[in-house]
C-alpha cells in the first residue's frame, strides 16, 4: 500500500479527498492519493508563473542525470508500482522503466546542446551589415495531462523536456494510474529540482484538469489521451499553445512477399504488447490475399505464447487492460464483429479486467473494432487484394498516428511511405517503433501534427527569441 499526496510546488497537499487506486487484476487497493482542489490548482499556477530562478543548463542536466540515477537504482520498485496499478505485465513495466531512463538521458543531453542559430543579414540588396541570433527562452507555465497506458513514460516525455527547457510544469496524471507519476516526481525534487518547477495534481476534472486547461496564465497544454478529451481541450483552452497526442488505429500491412516469420512476430508483438494498450498498437492487420490463410494460421499458433494472467507473475506476458469496463468494451466489439461475419480463432475470453489475446479473422471493413480505436489485445485480420487496396483501407479511418509495412520489395515500401497519411511509417517493424528522441506524433484525429519525442517536445515548452546586432 502506497500513500501519496498531490504536490503543489513540490509540497504535499493535505486535507483533500482521498483517491483509492485499485489493482485492475485483484481489485485490491494498492495505494491512495490525497487529491487537490481548485485552490491548490491556483497555487500551483501562481508558484510556476512567479518562479524566476531558472537553473542553468548545467544544473538542469544534473537534475535530469541524478533523477535517472535514482530511477535506475529503484527500477524494480517502479516496475512493480506500474504493474500493480495499471495491470501491465511485469516484463512490460520493466521495459517502460527502461524507456524512461532513455528519456531522462536524452533530455539531459539536449539540455547541454546549444539551440541557437545565426543569420548573416548582408545577404541581399535589402540587407544590412548585421547578424540575427536566435535563442530559446523557457515558458512561464506548462501543463501536461497524461493517460494511463504508459503511466511512467508518458509523464517522463512531458516533464523531462520541460525541465530541459527550463519551463515550470504542472502535471495532471491519469487518476487510474497516478502512483508511479507521483513517485517519479519525488525523484526530480530529490535530485534538486526547485519546487515551483513541478507540481502534480490529482482531483476532480472541473477543479484541476479543466481549470488548468482554461487558465490564461498557462502558456502550453501538452495532452496525451483520447480523441474526445483532446478535442474538448482544443475547444476550451483558448489562446495558448497546444500539443495533442491522441488515439490511433494503426495498420500493419503484410504483403505477399513478406518474410512470413517476421510478419507473424511483428503482428503478435504489435497487437499484444502492453495489453494492446499503446496508442501505436496494431489495431488492424491488412494481409494480402495470397498469404492470408498461412499467415493467419501461424498468427493463431504464435498467440499461444502470449500467456495472460496475474501481471506480477513472471510467466505472464499479457496482463489486464486498465479496468473491467475497458475489457467489457472489447468483448462488445468482438461480439459485434462476429455478428457481422468475423471468426474468433484464438482467445476472446474475459475474466474481470483480463481479456485474452485474441485473433479475429474475416473482420468486415466497417466494424467498430477496426474503424475506431479498440484499446486492448485484439489482432483483427483483414484480407486485401494488393498494395493499393491496403493503402486505401489503411487511410480510410479518422486516425493518422503510425503504421507498419512488411515487405521485401523496396518499391512497395517507398510507395507506402509516400502514400500513408499518418505521422510515421515503419518498414518491417511495428507501428510503435521509435527511439525516445525521434519526432513522434500523428495527424488527422490522432493529433495536430505537432511532434513530441524529447527534441521536438523541448521546442513545445519554449519559444524562440531572435535578437540582432550590428556586425
Ligand atoms: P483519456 O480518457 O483521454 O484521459 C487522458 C487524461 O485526460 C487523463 O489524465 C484524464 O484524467 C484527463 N481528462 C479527462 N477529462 C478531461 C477534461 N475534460 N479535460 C482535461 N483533461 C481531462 O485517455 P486514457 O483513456 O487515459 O488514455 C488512452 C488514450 O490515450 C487512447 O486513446 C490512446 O490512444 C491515447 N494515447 C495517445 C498517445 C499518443 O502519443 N498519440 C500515447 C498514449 C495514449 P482522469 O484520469 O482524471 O480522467
Amino acid at each position: 500500500m502506497i500513500a501519496l499526496a498531490s504536490l503543489v510546488a513540490g509540497r504535499p497537499v493535505n486535507g483533500g479527498a482521498l483517491l483509492e487506486v485499485r489493482s485492475p487484476y485483484s481489485g485490491a487497493v494498492v495505494g491512495t492519493v490525497v487529491q487537490a482542489g481548485r485552490a491548490d490548482t491556483a497555487a500551483a499556477i501562481a508558484a510556476a508563473t512567479s518562479f524566476r530562478a531558472t537553473p542553468t543548463r548545467y544544473e538542469r542536466a544534473e537534475i535530469l542525470e541524478k533523477t535517472r540515477a535514482a530511477l535506475e537504482s529503484r527500477r524494480e520498485e517502479f516496475a512493480r508500482i506500474i504493474s500493480s496499478e495499471a495491470g501491465l505485465a511485469l516484463r512490460e513495466a520493466r521495459y517502460e522503466v527502461g524507456r524512461t531512463l532513455d528519456v531522462l538521458r536524452f533530455a539531459a543531453m539536449e539540455t547541454l546542446r546549444d539551440d541557437g542559430q545565426i543569420f548573416s543579414c548582408d545577404i541581399s540588396a535589402q540587407g544590412r551589415a548585421r547578424k540575427i541570433f536566435t535563442t530559446r527562452e523557457p515558458l512561464r507555465c506548462a501543463v501536461a495531462i497524461t493517460p494511463f497506458n504508459h503511466p511512467l513514460n508518458q509523464v517522463a516525455h512531458k516533464v523531462g523536456p520541460a525541465i530541459a527547457a527550463g519551463t515550470p510544469i504542472i502535471l495532471k496524471p491519469s487518476e487510474k494510474a497516478p502512483l508511479v507519476a507521483l513517485s517519479f516526481a519525488a525523484l526530480f525534487h530529490g535530485a534538486g529540482l526547485p519546487g515551483p518547477m513541478l507540481s502534480v495534481l490529482l482531483g476532480p476534472t472541473a477543479d484541476v484538469a479543466e481549470a488548468l486547461v482554461r487558465h490564461p496564465d498557462v502558456e502550453v497544454v501538452a495532452f496525451t489521451g483520447s480523441v474526445p478529451v483532446g478535442k474538448r481541450i482544443a475547444a476550451t483552452a483558448g489562446y495558448k499553445k497546444l500539443v495533442l497526442e491522441l488515439g490511433g488505429n494503426d495498420p500493419l500491412i503484410v504483403l505477399d512477399d513478406a518474410d512470413p516469420e517476421l510478419a507473424v512476430t511483428l503482428a503478435a508483438e504489435g497487437s499484444f504488447r502492453n495489453s494492446g494498450q499503446r496508442c501505436t498498437a496494431i489495431k488492424r492487420i491488412l494481409v494480402q490475399a495470397g498469404i492470408a490463410p498461412e499467415f493467419t494460421r501461424r498468427l493463431v499458433e504464435k498467440t499461444r505464447e502470449y500467456v495472460s494472467g496475474d501481471p506480477l507473475d513472471e510467466a505472464t506476458r499479457v496482463g489486464t487492460v486498465i479496468d473491467e469496463p475497458a475489457a467489457i468494451y472489447l468483448e462488445e466489439v468482438v461480439r459485434e464483429a462476429v455478428a457481422a461475419g468475423a471468426r474468433v480463432l484464438a482467445g476472446g475470453g474475459r475474466k474481470g479486467a483480463l481479456f485474452e489475446p485474441t485473433v479475429i479473422a474475416d473482420v468486415p471493413r466497417d466494424c467498430r473494432m477496426v474503424v475506431s480505436e479498440s484499446f486492448g489485445p485484439l489482432a483483427p485480420v483483414m484480407v486485401v487484394r494488393d498494395l493499393d487496396d491496403a493503402l486505401e483501407l489503411a487511410n480510410s479511418t479518422a486516425y493518422g498516428l503510425s503504421s507498419g509495412v512488411v515487405t521485401t520489395n523496396l518499391n512497395s515500401a517507398l510507395k507506402a511511405v509516400r502514400t500513408l497519411r499518418c505521422g510515421s511509417v515503419n518498414i518491417n517493424e511495428v507501428p510503435g517503433f521509435r527511439v525516445e528522441s525521434s519526432p513522434f506524433g500523428g495527424i488527422k484525429d490522432s493529433g495536430l501534427g505537432v511532434k513530441e519525442g524529447v527534441i521536438e517536445a523541448i521546442k513545445g515548452y519554449s519559444y524562440v527569441k531572435t535578437f540582432s546586432l550590428p556586425w
